[in-house]
């Protein structure tokens, strides 16, 4: 009902995926397939893609982000990246609390807390993961789960902060499965998210926010997932990787 208070956002997740040199190829091909494009979109790329990325999309809509931070500024941190890093090569976005780095690299919500305050505190936007596993929609405690994480991920975080924050809803058995969540289902948890951001905030802030839809979104699927009252946007993992698919997104998200 309040979707017109909201800029829709397409953001590519591209995970472990593109030499430099098959980014700029990738980015070259998205470019004119999404230059009309009404709502914002976004490429998130490996680390060693960044600079890449930041040259092939300058004068374009397509804007940069990382797919992840760590919440010190500097230390004996072997194979992170800081939030001042990226911040000097003016990345603009940075993905925190996927579900694959909470799955395969132990990230908690007090870790992930720590990476959204850090990014913010260096002028970043962050897209904030939230989503339930499988057997927690089972047990029906989705609503819990996702409120939780809500709740403990953004701690500390002002009101003026999450200006800054995108909140992607993506459960996880729907990541990279093909298994895409109902329309359903994807806007009944992101109304819940934004519910849970109207009691923690304002309901001025709660209806500011982008709240995307991720799992398995894809050109065929994109524009009902999109239509729905409290879906405004979309984290696309595999799609992203093919350009018109990709474009067909973003289209859906421009009507
Ligand atoms: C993701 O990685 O955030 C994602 C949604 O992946 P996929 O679209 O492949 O399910």
């Amino acid at each position: 009902m309040n979707k017109a208070l909201r800029k829709a956002v397409i953001a590519g997740n591209w995970k472990m995926n593109k030499t430099p040199a098959e980014a700029k190829e990738l980015l070259d091909a998205i470019k004119p397939l999404v230059k009309d494009a009404d709502c914002d979109v976004v490429a998130c790329v490996p680390f060693v893609d960044l600079s890449v990325a930041l040259e092939a999309t300058a004068g374009s809509n397509v804007k940069v982000g990382a797919e992840n931070c760590h919440w010190e500024p500097s230390g004996a941190y072997t194979g992170e990246i800081s939030a001042p890093m990226l911040a000097a090569m003016q990345v603009p976005y940075v993905i925190i609390g996927h579900s694959e780095r909470r799955t395969y690299f132990g990230e908690t919500d007090v870790t992930v807390n720590k990476r959204v305050k850090a990014a913010l505190a260096n002028g970043l936007t962050v897209i904030l993961c939230v989503g339930e596993y499988l057997e927690q929609r089972e047990q029906g405690v989705t609503g819990e789960v996702v409120a939780l994480q809500t709740k403990i991920d953004l701690q500390g975080v002002s009101a003026e902060e999450l200006k800054r924050v995108i909140i992607a809803y993506e459960p996880v058995w729907a990541i990279g499965t093909g298994k895409t969540a109902t329309a359903a289902q994807a806007n009944e948890v992101c109304a819940l998210i934004r519910a849970t951001i109207a009691d923690l905030y304002s309901k001025a802030d709660a209806d500011a926010l982008t709240i995307q839809y991720g799992g398995s979104m894809n050109a065929k699927n994109a524009e009902e997932l999109l239509d729905q009252p409290d879906v405004d946007g979309g984290l696309i993992g595999g799609a992203s990787l093919k350009p018109e698919d990709f474009a067909a997104i973003v289209k859906a998200a421009s009507r």
